[in-house]
């Protein structure tokens, strides 16, 4: 069987961290396993109750959210997400008519999809949708690199970095004033912050830690650019 078939000739959306909720075991280990093979990276909840508190901890880039759920419903959970954040929603729900109803709703999910007959193929093709959809607007709208002081996060193109604190602290420096040199010295006095004791020779791998992760988001391999015997600086 060829999974992520649907998706017809279009290219993948790239890997996405999606949190799906779902209480019927059987569907969610299906689920899991056909956004694994499409490349994703799928997590589980069962219970609606903490939804929001489990999501805002990890940012996943897309929710899957059935209708139905003990602890809180997906309706709920929908209006809980969407007040604090643009996260792509795709929702499940078990019969067609209540999709169209969930639809004339206008809870904010970006998309809708019936579990009768329920086909993991057709979720993963809508997911990977909502993913291009959601992705090409965020390119459109915003510059690639979102750094967000609040949450201590950052993002290239809606695609969360997994940054340790000191590597947050690096790019939110390096990246206020693109193309300004950072001579090693100077960066250190920034990474200090926490009190903990840094070498030069530590700034210099904690950039390459940051450049590999910013490669891996599709930033590329020179966003950081190495001033030898100088320092380091942000291209925008
Ligand atoms: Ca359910």
């Amino acid at each position: 069987m060829r999974v992520g078939a649907g998706s017809g000739r279009l290219p993948a959306p790239g890997p996405a961290r999606v949190l799906v909720v779902e209480d019927e075991p059987r569907l969610a280990a299906l689920l899991a396993d056909y956004l694994r093979a499409a490349g994703h990276e799928p997590e589980c909840v069962a219970d609606g109750a903490g939804v929001l508190a489990i999501w805002q901890a990890r940012r996943h880039d897309l929710v899957l959210l059935d209708l139905m759920l003990p602890g809180r419903d997906g309706l709920a959970l929908c209006r809980d997400l969407r007040a604090c954040s643009a996260v792509p929603i795709v929702m499940l729900t078990a019969r067609a008519d209540e999709a169209d109803r969930l639809a004339g709703l206008e809870g904010g999910a970006d998309d809708y999809i019936t579990k009768n007959p329920f086909s993991p193929r057709e979720v993963v093709a809508r997911v990977n949708a909502v993913l291009r959809r959601s992705r090409a607007v965020a390119a459109v709208a915003l510059p690639p690199l979102q750094v967000d002081e609040a949450g201590l996060a950052a993002r290239w193109q809606g695609r969360l970095l997994e940054l340790t604190p000191i590597e947050f602290r690096l790019l939110r420096v390096l990246s206020a004033q693109p193309g300004r040199v950072y001579p090693r010295a100077q960066l250190l006095e920034h990474l200090h912050g926490d009190g903990r004791a840094v070498t030069e020779r530590a700034v210099d791998s904690h950039v390459k830690n940051l450049r590999r992760k910013l490669e891996q988001a599709g930033a590329g391999s020179q966003r950081i650019r190495t001033l030898y015997g100088v320092g380091y600086c942000y291209e925008a």
